[in-house]
């Protein structure tokens, strides 16, 4: 983030605006707004300003701007057309160490201002950082129009309420469901459609009839390969309600940063020789949370029934009577699979599918190779990386064909994606020379080899490395 955004209560506090044209004119209507004393100084000051300023409340000063109109301010405006003086006063606001915006020209000063929409008491306000002030109006058009004109009225019934609700419940955690439930319920929709008193009595009765929660809830939820865009829309709402989030090591950063930002955030996470949690450790930190009432979000990379021991977290929770819902996340196959552009299935090369695990018990695989040589039939391999070679022996000891095709998948989905292909015959010498990192899954089968054509996916990584010409 290039700078801080904050509302700023400048009620009554004295504010510079140097400049006396319409550009001035625009940011004074918003220093009015927020109530501000306004001291304008510029050698002409047009008539719009006059009358708008007409109030002793503000200071209209028609001269040069100089150092000491600086004194007693709080906030710095250089409006004027004249670069040069807005970076006058940059400067001089800088040396008394006061914020300075400088508009058309953000690298001068050193406040933004945002495009704003105001819902008073809610404003919602963002920028660009005066990168492209095009897209923030673009954005500001948007925000228009699904922010409904009644979230003012909301807000501020709301606030109303604030005193009672906090005499209700002694605790943060039911307070925060009742102003879910309600926020989202009847008594908004009357409030935003400007029936207040109906949404006053709606209120009222919800409060009444609220209880404190005694248990709390787990979610588990799949957080999918690692693109955000890829959530569905349930996780990201049950994201954005829990209390605590429990995360590991596949959950990507981009996803995480989408769970409620005030959220308590534990790591749990395995690694492959290290496991920093025993997962009867995790068992019991879900039940013992929800049972201080707490929401709990247990987020997975992929689908979290999936390789994902969800079941084994659930089985507890169901013991212990405590209520959970589970939500699919896109499973690392589907995800790598679609972002490599190799169909899992497909009329001319396979018309089953298989998921197994790649990952080594004791050095060795209790698995059931005669049952994957149909050539019409595609292996996915997850935690396979390690035992790679082992993998390809074991396929073509039981009769794979030597020439099957297999891909590499690293950090699908991401922006570090990189695909390598070849044969169950050739793989291994990546494994020699390059440096292939975790996660990656492995897809063995004759549809690799339409990864060439319908590869679509631009990662920021160099994108595809073919090892199938090689050595054969
Ligand atoms: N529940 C997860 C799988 C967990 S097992 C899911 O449904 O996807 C962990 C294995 O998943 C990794 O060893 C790797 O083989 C695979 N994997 C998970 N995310 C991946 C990604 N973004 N790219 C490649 N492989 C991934």
């Amino acid at each position: 983030m290039d700078y801080l955004p904050l509302f700023l209560q400048i009620r009554d506090q004295r504010c510079l605006i140097v400049g006396g044209g319409d550009i001035a004119l625009r940011k004074i209507r918003l220093l009015s707004d927020a109530g501000a004393m306004i001291r304008v100084v510029a050698p002409a000051i047009c008539s719009d300003i006059r009358v708008f300023l007409s109030s002793d409340h503000h200071e209209l000063l028609e001269k040069a701007f100089d150092e000491q109109d600086l004194d007693d301010v709080c906030l710095v405006i250089a409006a004027t057309d004249n670069p040069q003086v807005n970076r006058q006063v940059a400067a001089a606001a800088g040396q008394r160490r006061l914020f300075v915006n400088v508009v058309d020209d953000a690298d001068v000063g050193t406040a933004v201002m945002p495009a704003i929409v105001d819902r008073s008491p809610v404003v919602v306000a963002f920028s660009t950082g005066g990168k492209a002030p095009v897209l923030a109006r673009l954005l500001r058009q948007k925000l228009e129009t699904i922010l409904p004109q009644g979230y003012g009225k909301l807000a501020a019934l709301a606030g109303g309420f604030r005193e009672q609700v906090k005499a209700r419940f002694s605790h943060i955690n039911d307070r925060r469901y009742f102003w879910e439930k309600v926020l989202a319920g009847p008594a908004a929709e009357k409030a935003m459609s400007g029936d207040l008193d109906g949404a006053q009595a709606i209120f009222e009765q919800t409060l009444l009839a609220s209880e404190a929660q005694k248990v709390g809830e787990v979610y588990l939820v799949g957080g999918g390969p690692g693109d955000p865009d890829l959530l569905t829309f349930k996780a990201l709402r049950l994201m954005q309600q829990a209390d605590v989030v429990l995360h590991d090591r596949l959950v990507s950063e981009e996803v995480l940063a989408l769970c409620r930002r005030d959220a308590d955030f534990i790591y749990v996470g395995k690694k492959r020789d290290r496991h920093t949690r025993p997962q009867e450790e995790i068992n019991a930190l879900l039940v013992e949370l929800a049972k201080e009432g707490k929401r709990v979000l247990r987020l997975k990379g992929g689908d979290p029934f999936i390789f994902g021991r969800g079941g084994e977290e659930i089985e507890t929770l169901a013991d212990e009577g405590i209520p959970f819902q589970v939500v699919p996340g896109i499973t690392a196959a589907s995800g790598c699979a679609s972002y490599s552009g190799i169909p899992l299935t497909h009329r001319d090369h396979a018309q089953s599918v298989r998921f197994i695990t790649g990952h080594l018990k004791d050095g060795s695989y209790a698995l059931n190779w005669g049952e994957m040589l149909d050539p019409g039939q595609t292996l996915v391999f997850y935690m396979g990386l390690l035992g790679l070679p082992r993998i390809c022996q074991e396929l073509v000891d039981h009769g794979r064909d030597i020439n099957t095709p297999i891909a590499l998948i690293q950090q699908g989905t991401t922006k570090n994606q990189k695909v390598f292909t070849g044969t169950l015959g050739t793989i291994n010498d990546i494994i020699a020379e390059e440096k292939v990192r975790a996660p990656t899954l492995i897809i063995v089968g004759s549809v690799v080899t339409l990864h060439e054509r319908l590869s679509w996916y631009k990662s920021e990584e160099a994108g595809s490395i073919s090892y199938r010409d090689a050595r054969v």
